[in-house]
């Protein structure tokens, strides 16, 4: 196969199937071509089918090659700055706004997983894990600031016996625990997902990547051996984006970040571990995040590459990481590492637009990216539908340039990077 595969990881090795779909080799006409068969692209896909459009997707590689596939596969709800961070860039009545769809993206998950039957080790449960007493108390302000916006009833703080509970590790003095959060295989879902495009009669070609868009009343979007006619285009290749489209690249920056994944665990060890199954991220801005596979494997992640460069040694990197928090695995072997990139903004909020009159963009959410990635392509599709007042909030937010321009993006961000790793470290 010349297709690029996907990455070497303990998801590809597991994936419910490796049949490679058709490349495009014709000329076509649909209503909307997406760009990218990721979370964006394939929620957008199926949102907009199901409202009854003709939709084709291109992905220049295999459905979840981007970090779709291969990511941590934690179902975090709400955005990467707290509500009241947004309310106060957008005003009190759009901060209502966000604060409603805070939790939507995980619902849309598990609605998409019932209703088209997707295999995926779909499991309940996601907590906030918190290193210092500073954390404990954001954590409860973010509990009430999520109860003010109507998310009722799934939120527990939990103490430091709580956490032990949840988390069989010294490290946490307490956390937030999450029911509707939650965590799946990302790559299975993905797959899945694709398969319910094509059910409803979308089109997916792999192996396909666009390399020009003519922009227009109608747009073309090309590939080396097709091109699609359309009325709409959706641009949803995120990180892996490669500045096909540069008017969206000064403001956003690709960043790698790293995942092990260990030897299949005894029942008793991965129950020791995570007694309750529920996925666990730390509350550092440079965070590690870490949760069970359905084969009783720990899948592992933290750390961030800005600028994306591929490390050299992944598990030297996160090995450590992991032993800090579960000493009890010194011997247990690491079956597969991997990297992978995501995009991240200087608001690290989401940047959402539209460029000419039919050209619609999602990118950058900067984390939270799975259940975001989702609402997102809800948001898109009924913009395209003739509902665009969340796609204009979404719009609305202000973002900027990453000072001294494209060249500058990785030592600024290296700075900061320190010094957050600095307050980390120091509990400030
Ligand atoms: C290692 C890792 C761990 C993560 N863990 C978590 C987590 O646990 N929880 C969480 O919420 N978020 C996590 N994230 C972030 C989350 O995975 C992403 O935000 C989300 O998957 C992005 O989805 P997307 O569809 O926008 O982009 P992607 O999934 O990256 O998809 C973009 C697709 O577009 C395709 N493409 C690009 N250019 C072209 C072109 N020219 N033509 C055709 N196709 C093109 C690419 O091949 C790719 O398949 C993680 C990210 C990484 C990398």
């Amino acid at each position: 196969m010349n297709c690029t595969p996907h990455a070497n990881s303990y998801y590809a090795a597991s994936a419910n199937t490796k049949q490679l779909r058709a490349k495009l080799a014709d000329n076509i006409e649909t209503d909307v071509c997406i760009i990218g068969a990721g979370y964006t692209g394939l929620s957008s896909a199926i949102h907009l089918l199901e409202a009854g459009f003709k939709v084709t997707v291109l992905e220049a590689a295999r459905v979840g090659f981007g970090a779709s596939g291969r990511n941590g596969g934690q179902i975090v709800n709400s955005f990467s700055r707290d509500i009241d961070t947004i309310e106060k860039t957008v005003g009190v009545e759009k901060g209502k706004l966000f604060g409603e769809m805070a939790f939507e993206g995980g619902r849309i998950i598990k609605h998409l997983v019932a209703k088209y039957n997707i295999q995926c080790d779909l499991k309940d449960g996601g907590v906030f894990a918190a290193l210092n007493s500073k954390q404990m108390g954001h954590l409860d302000s973010q509990k009430a600031l999520w109860e003010k916006h109507g998310h009722m009833g799934h939120l527990e703080m939990l103490d430091e016996s709580g956490i032990r509970n949840v988390v069989s590790s010294e490290r946490y003095v307490g956390g937030l625990l999450d029911k509707s959060g939650g965590h799946i295989h990302p790559l299975n879902l993905a797959l899945g997902e694709a398969d319910a495009v094509e059910s409803l009669g979308g089109q997916i070609f792999e192996d396909s990547a666009v390399i020009k868009v003519d922009q227009g009343e109608s747009p073309v979007v090309h590939t080396a051996q097709g091109s699609v006619k359309c009325k709409f285009v959706i641009v949803a290749g995120n990180a892996y984006l490669n500045g096909l489209m540069p008017e969206l690249q000064a403001k956003s920056m690709p960043c790698g970040t790293q995942v092990i994944t260990t030897e299949p665990l005894s029942d008793e060890l991965a129950r020791s571990l995570l007694p309750q199954d529920y996925c666990v991220e730390d509350c550092n801005y440079l965070l590690d995040y870490f949760r069970l596979s359905g084969d009783n494997r720990l899948i592992y992640g933290g750390g961030v590459v800005y600028g994306a460069r591929d490390p050299a040694d992944i598990e030297a990197i996160i090995r450590p990481k992991m032993l800090s928090t579960f000493p009890q695995l010194k011997d247990v072997k690491i079956d597969f590492t991997w990297t992978g990139n995501f995009l991240l903004t200087l608001s690290r909020l989401p940047q959402v637009g539209r460029i000419g009159s039919n050209i619609y963009y999602s990118q950058g959410c900067s984390g939270h990216g799975v259940t975001y990635t989702h609402l997102a392509g809800q948001i898109l599709a009924e913009t395209i539908n003739g509902q665009a007042k969340r796609f204009d909030a979404f719009a609305g937010l202000p973002h900027y340039p990453f000072p001294g321009g494209h060249l500058m993006q990785v030592p600024f961000s290296a700075i900061g990077a320190w010094y957050y790793t600095m307050r980390d470290k120091l509990g400030i």
